[in-house]
């Protein structure tokens, strides 16, 4: 796969008290440590981040935001400051996550905006899509450009796209149970590497990981490790236990 690193990412969104946070964090702090050939994140609510990086600090554990706005401060009431994830020592964003774009209206140029938000202040943005890209199947590439991942990424340099990841989730697989086959997954993962190489260059397209989300388990997690162009992958409901976590974190390796 080129030397690309898996990146196997917890999404918690708006789950977990505040009284789970440090067990959960307990039981994978020491497997994360021996797992050296895989990166791993946790995605917490905001007010749980400071908590996670202070429990996490020395370790080989990232700690991930699951939004930030695109400005650094300001009259943005109930927004987080990309500026202050930095300085508490978050280290990945999730932009643009289904949910962000379904229930709250994040549209394709705050995604952009946020994006580049991120890489000014040094937090590595992991981009979420969720088109059903399978749906393009047959047509030329350079109609459809993949629209979310151009709009997304427009006015990023070469340079700031060492830091970014892709996520591609079928939207119909979150949350539903019902993963996508990994042949699904793959044809995907390599359309979005093909307009990667569109949009930029050969090289950048095979450096950039591009993660699979939706209904990954125990089950079914190898199966997309196999896939030539999956690198990773953003796990929301099997990532809530932190022993099944730690076992997809295992499948990774
Ligand atoms: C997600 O949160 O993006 C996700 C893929 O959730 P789940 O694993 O529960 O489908």
């Amino acid at each position: 796969k080129k030397n690309r690193r898996p990146l196997v990412l917890a999404n918690w969104k708006m789950n977990m008290q505040p009284e789970d946070v440090a067990p959960y964090l307990d039981v994978i702090l020491p497997e994360v440590e021996k797992d050296e050939d895989a990166d791993v994140a946790v995605a917490g609510q905001n007010l749980y981040l400071a908590q996670m990086v202070q429990q996490s600090k020395g370790s080989r554990l990232a700690i991930a935001a699951q939004d930030a706005h695109w400005e650094d401060k300001g009259a943005f009431t109930g927004e987080t400051s990309p500026k202050a994830l930095k300085a508490i020592g978050v280290s990945y964003v999730m932009i643009g996550h289904f949910e962000r774009r379904k229930l709250f209206n994040e549209t394709d140029e705050r995604v952009n905006l946020k994006t580049k938000a991120a890489l000014k202040n040094g937090l590595k943005p992991i981009v979420d899509l969720d088109e059903d890209l399978s749906a393009y199947d047959g047509q030329a590439l350079d109609q459809v450009e993949l629209g979310q991942l151009k709009k997304a990424l427009d006015g990023i340099s070469e340079e700031e796209m060492q830091n970014v990841a892709i996520a591609y989730e079928p939207t119909w697989a979150i949350g539903s149970g019902e993963a996508a086959s990994a042949e699904q997954a793959e044809q995907s993962a390599a359309l979005i590497r093909a307009s990667l190489a569109n949009l930029y260059n050969q090289d950048l397209a095979d450096q950039t990981r591009i993660l699979y989300g939706g209904s990954v388990n125990t089950d079914n997690a190898a199966s997309f490790f196999k896939q030539e162009d999956i690198d990773g992958i953003l796990v929301g409901k099997a990532a809530l236990n932190p022993q099944t976590f730690l076992d997809l974190i295992d499948i990774a390796q």
